[in-house]
């Protein structure tokens, strides 16, 4: 069996001239509309390995807008696996039929389990994984996000030569496996900045696990007060991105880390001749869910 979705576009953004900044975006996000991105990069190696031992089932967690659920439910429907998605939030039960990700899961033919937030806390602890083994007798575990060492070897893949040219590479941060891979195959004397989608102390030591190089840093001024939280001035900017350059930012991660990105520049973080490469990570199922969540409070949505 083939897993590869290859694909490699660079696309300008086009600043102006005064900064002498030069800005360019990996468009991850073209690789699939819903095995999109990193999570595309991150499952790679584990179906390679899931195959390669025989599994005929993959079983992996998340919340209600999980983009690694939706990816690993489209991978079941189109690479042949059997799927199984352990989901935060036993109230889900009921109504997920409501949510745009957990349809589109269901269609895709993903089993689910809803588990109460303590018990999700718990998913890693041998009691929790051996009663899902009962339950679902074998499969093929795939953390949740996706990280494990496979996770951050496909993420290798995202750089390639022509890349080498960039000083700043940008990208997104979550567990930290994406970003762990653009170091690795990043040269030395480029320098990698994450810009964490969350409050999280742990991400420094959670990336020195996989990073073999020290080129990289945090930015984490971005967050926007925590996942998935969002507000007007980050809807606006999203919403006039798209407009500007055609390029749809999804509002949980990289429409943070380019809000970053335009705030630095205009804080002249960057040297004049800088060139920088942001990864698009991906992301855009996850827009419908957002402006049902946007919707209800009244806020505006995303375009
Ligand atoms: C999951 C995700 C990330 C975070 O990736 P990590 O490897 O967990 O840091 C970034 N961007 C998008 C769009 C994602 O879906």
């Amino acid at each position: 069996m083939i897993f590869e979705l290859e694909y490699n576009i660079i696309q300008p953004v086009s600043l102006p001239k005064k900064k002498g900044i030069e800005l360019y975006i990996k468009r991850e996000d073209l690789i699939h509309p819903f095995i999109s991105g990193n999570k595309y990069r991150k499952l790679k190696y584990n179906l390679v390995e899931a195959e390669k031992k025989g599994f005929k089932t993959l079983l992996t967690f998340g919340g209600a807008y999980s983009n690694h659920i939706a990816a690993v439910a489209s991978v079941g429907q189109n690479f042949g696996f059997k799927t199984i998605g352990i989901i935060r939030g036993e109230e889900l039960m009921n109504t997920y039929g409501k949510n745009p990700t957990l349809n589109f899961a269901k269609n895709c033919g993903m089993q689910f389990k809803f588990v109460s937030r303590t018990d999700f806390r718990n998913k890693n602890s041998e009691d929790f994984i051996s009663d899902l083994k009962r339950e679902f007798d074998s499969f093929y575990l795939i953390p949740e996000g996706g990280t494990n060492t496979l996770a951050v070897k496909g993420c290798e893949e995202i750089l390639t030569k022509q890349d080498e040219i960039f000083d700043f590479l940008c990208c997104s941060v979550g567990t930290g496996g994406t970003i762990s891979g653009i170091i690795n195959c990043s040269k030395p004397s480029q320098q990698v900045l994450g810009f964490p989608a969350l409050k999280g102390e742990f991400l420094q030591e959670d990336i020195s696990k996989f990073a073999t190089k020290t080129n990289w840093k945090l930015i984490t001024d971005y967050h926007f007060g925590g996942y998935a939280k969002i507000n007007e001035p980050l809807i606006s900017f999203i919403n006039k991105f798209k407009i500007d350059y055609k390029i749809p930012l999804d509002p949980v991660y990289t429409g943070k880390m380019l809000f970053g990105i335009f705030d630095l520049i205009e804080k002249n973080y960057f040297p004049k001749g800088s060139k920088i490469l942001a990864i698009h990570t991906g992301g855009l199922q996850g827009i419908k869910g957002m402006n049902a969540v946007l919707k209800k409070k009244n806020l505006s949505i995303i375009e």
